[in-house]
């Protein structure tokens, strides 16, 4: 698994206490596009992990858990369901998330390479050669087409290039950034001054990285969710509120 020194420069509304954008680079947006790659029972028991979450995935998922094995087809394994493995397009890309699972597109055959052997391989290595009983750990490599394996040649693993910084809004939205769309939600956001925005570098971790993937499945304000804490908002929440009540209250 991947080091998870990734960080993330965030740009707050210190009006709103709300981040407007933040800068990252391409480790954290590859960590972002890796949620696509992750299977569905790999988000559910992470999701089932962090506490309560919505919808019927987790009484399904727990309802396999607790179904005996004598209904599990003698050939299949309950783990496939609920341990999922996800397939890695580079062995670096910076999964922040606890016991997942991963492979680098690896597949296994057995040590023999003669007769029936040859036409099997094995997604994991404890699997038993149907033809000769062996135990399958011999390592295959998996191939890539001419396409792919040009475009690899600059040794970048993950999915976008490296060389320029992303921008990241509060609702995950990923783009390039550059002084033109920095200029153009600023305009958009209302936001007179530079001085208006707070800078604050923050790291992220698996404990941000289970935060960041729940909270995208809830949130339009993913950032300001995980990374902003919680006594500041209230506190803005209650002054709002104040300015609310009171000229009610004088009113009275
Ligand atoms: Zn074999």
């Amino acid at each position: 698994m991947a080091a998870t020194n990734v960080s993330l420069k965030l740009f707050i509304d210190k009006r709103r206490q709300q981040v407007l954008y933040a800068e990252a680079d391409k480790k954290f947006v590859d960590f972002l596009l890796s949620f696509f790659t992750l299977p569905v029972g790999a988000v559910t028991r992470l999701l089932l992990d962090g506490g309560s979450v919505g919808g019927c995935l987790p009484s399904l998922y727990q309802s396999i858990k607790n179904l005996s094995v004598a209904y599990i087809r003698p050939d299949k394994s309950k783990l496939f369901l609920l341990e999922p493995k996800v397939v890695m397009p580079g062995a670096e890309l910076p999964l922040l998330l606890p016991n997942i699972g991963s492979t680098f597109r690896q597949l296994y055959r057995c040590p023999n390479v003669t007769g029936t052997c040859l036409s099997f391989v094995a997604i994991d290595d404890s699997t038993i050669c149907p033809s000769c009983n062996s135990k399958m750990e011999r390592n295959v490599k998996c191939v890539d087409p001419p396409s792919v394996i040009r475009a690899a040649s600059s040794s970048e693993e993950g999915y976008v290039i490296g060389m320029v910084k992303y921008m990241v809004m509060d609702d995950l939205e990923v783009m390039a950034l550059s002084s033109a769309t920095l200029v153009s939600l600023l305009t958009k956001s209302n936001v007179k001054e530079i001085g208006d925005l707070e800078e604050k570098v923050v790291d992220v971790g698996m404990d941000e990285g289970v935060k960041l993937l729940k909270a995208s499945f809830q949130s339009k304000t993913v950032l300001t969710d995980v990374f902003l804490p919680a006594e500041i908002i209230k506190t803005v929440d209650s002054i709002k509120n104040d300015m609310i009540i009171h000229p009610k209250t004088a009113s009275l």
